[in-house]
């Protein structure tokens, strides 16, 4: 197996984990009387910046399961992605501002759903919301009369044994997501010498590049960094390279 092959097989087994240890989570909440308010068809929350790894973009970008990647809409998305990237003054700028400037998903279907729903990414995975799916909304808080807000501060403290305190997203699912997505990273710089990780627009736009895939496969950081900035597509907010520490001698 190539090194593209192995992080495509590592992320599906990944995958498998991480869904094991979601549902087994809600079936222990909901019996204890909590509800988890995602549900298929909700595309509340896929406007947030999400970050994959190499190893999701390469099996997003496979056409399987009937889980087509519409490029064009993926092109559109991204040359509007990079033109704010470059005109935000700050990182924290483009943060603030991304979910109402650049919109929703480009792999959501025409109906609204996810059209990549069997291989969508570990962020996507990892986010369960325990309050009602309203809040999950762009502005949704913002938007709420001073009353409604202390209300959903309430609730929010109510729910902090799961939440970490930090809004109403499960932390043990979210964690548990981030340490597998550093794994993942930690082994693409083992087969390459280098990890690159990034927004999951450019990233899956990357993996469909006949291109960029000899050019990863050549492992040489140097070489993916110089197709990055040649195509435009290099930029620090949403994009990372980092090279594997060299082996010390003594
Ligand atoms: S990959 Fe799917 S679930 Fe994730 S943000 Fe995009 S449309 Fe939503």
């Amino acid at each position: 197996m190539n090194a593209v092959e192995v992080l495509k097989s590592e992320i599906q087994q990944v995958y498998n984990q991480l869904d094991s240890f979601i549902e087994t989570w809600i079936e222990n909440y909901t019996s204890s009387g909590g509800q988890v308010f995602c549900h298929k068809g909700c595309n509340n929350c896929c406007d947030l910046p999400v970050s994959i790894t190499l190893a999701e973009a390469l099996l997003i970008s496979d056409n399987f399961n009937n889980d087509v990647v519409n490029e064009d809409k993926l092109r559109t998305y991204l040359d509007k992605l990079i033109k704010y990237v470059k005109e935000s003054k700050s990182e924290l700028d483009y943060l603030k501002s991304r979910r109402i400037n650049i919109g929703m998903c480009p792999l959501l279907n025409g109906e609204g759903a996810c059209s990549i729903h069997k291989k969508h990414p570990i962020p996507c995975r990892k986010t369960l919301s325990v309050l009602n799916h309203q809040f999950c909304k762009a502005e949704a808080i913002n938007n709420l009369p001073p009353l409604e807000v202390r209300k959903y501060l309430d609730k929010v403290k109510s729910i902090s044994d799961v939440t970490g305190g930090r809004g109403h997203y499960v932390s043990e699912t979210s964690n548990l997501g981030s340490y597998l997505q550093n794994s993942l990273r930690g082994n693409t710089k083992k087969l390459l010498g280098f990890d690159i990780f990034g927004d999951l627009a450019l990233m899956v736009f990357l993996a469909k590049q006949e291109e960029f895939i000899k050019v990863v496969t050549t492992k040489n950081v140097r070489k993916v960094t110089r197709y990055l900035q040649d195509n435009n597509l290099l930029h620090p907010y949403i994009i990372s390279i980092e090279q594997a520490k060299a082996k010390g001698f003594g």
